[in-house]
């Protein structure tokens, strides 16, 4: 049996212990509190990202058989959930199978643009990013590329973030570098920093099978989500 003043102290320090404890807890409490209150006050990052086709536009058609529309919304369903973890805002263009025409319009494809564009002007982003995979007549072509618009800055700035970290990240050994485009309806009619990734090539028997592996998709959308905070952290 301990002397009771050994006891006493003993007990009278782990009363103050847990005083501490206690206060110190709130104390980070309200340091967490304030620096949400900050993070609330200060307007979050906005990023559309665009599943390219969907609905009656399939775009590109696999080598196995995988329709485009399907991966794209695939990737950047999977992208959005990680830009949101990092407590950004996302837009999506769509979320389902289906175009952003009306049923029984005549120009569907030219709707479905002109709406993602008024979309993506709308929310005023702080950039765009428009989801697709590639195709070519020779089955060896393969890699990521990233598009800009031809000679927005901000656009080349982020293509080369992008093309960087997919390469890095999904195939070192793929050589292609970002490349301007002046032609895609998107990235003419978009005035927010705009990028298009076309993820791989769906006429590659090989890569046409990884863009179908969830775990692939995965590994995509992560390195697109570090290359856009990469760039926002730099604007
Ligand atoms: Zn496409």
């Amino acid at each position: 049996m301990k002397k009771w003043w050994i006891q006493s102290l003993q007990f009278t320090a782990a009363v103050a212990f847990m005083a501490a404890a206690f206060f110190a807890g709130r104390q980070a409490a309200v340091t967490v509190s304030v620096t949400n209150q900050e993070t609330d006050a200060k307007a979050k990052y906005c990023v559309v990202v665009d599943a390219g086709h969907g609905g009656d536009d399939p775009g590109k058609v696999g080598i196995n058989g995988m329709l485009e529309k399907e991966l794209n919304l695939q990737i950047a369903k999977k992208l959005a959930v990680f830009l949101e973890m990092a407590d950004v805002e996302v837009v999506m263009t769509r979320t389902e199978d289906r175009g952003l025409y009306e049923e029984g319009t005549s120009g569907k494809k030219a709707q479905d643009m002109k709406r993602r564009v008024e979309l993506m002007e709308t929310h005023a982003p702080d950039l765009v990013i428009s989801i697709h995979q590639n195709s070519y007549g020779d089955e060896t072509v393969r890699g990521a590329q990233v598009f800009y618009y031809t000679g927005s800055a901000e656009g080349k700035k982020l293509a080369q973030i992008l093309q960087h970290r997919l390469v890095e990240g999904l195939d070192p050994a793929n050589h292609r570098m970002e490349k301007d485009n002046d032609s895609y309806y998107l990235l003419k009619k978009t005035s927010r920093p705009i990028v298009i990734a076309e993820c791989g090539f769906l006429s590659n028997p090989d890569e046409a099978t990884l863009l179908c592996d969830p775990l692939y998709q995965e590994k995509a959308a992560w390195h697109l989500h570090m290359g856009i905070m990469q760039y926002l952290n730099d604007i």
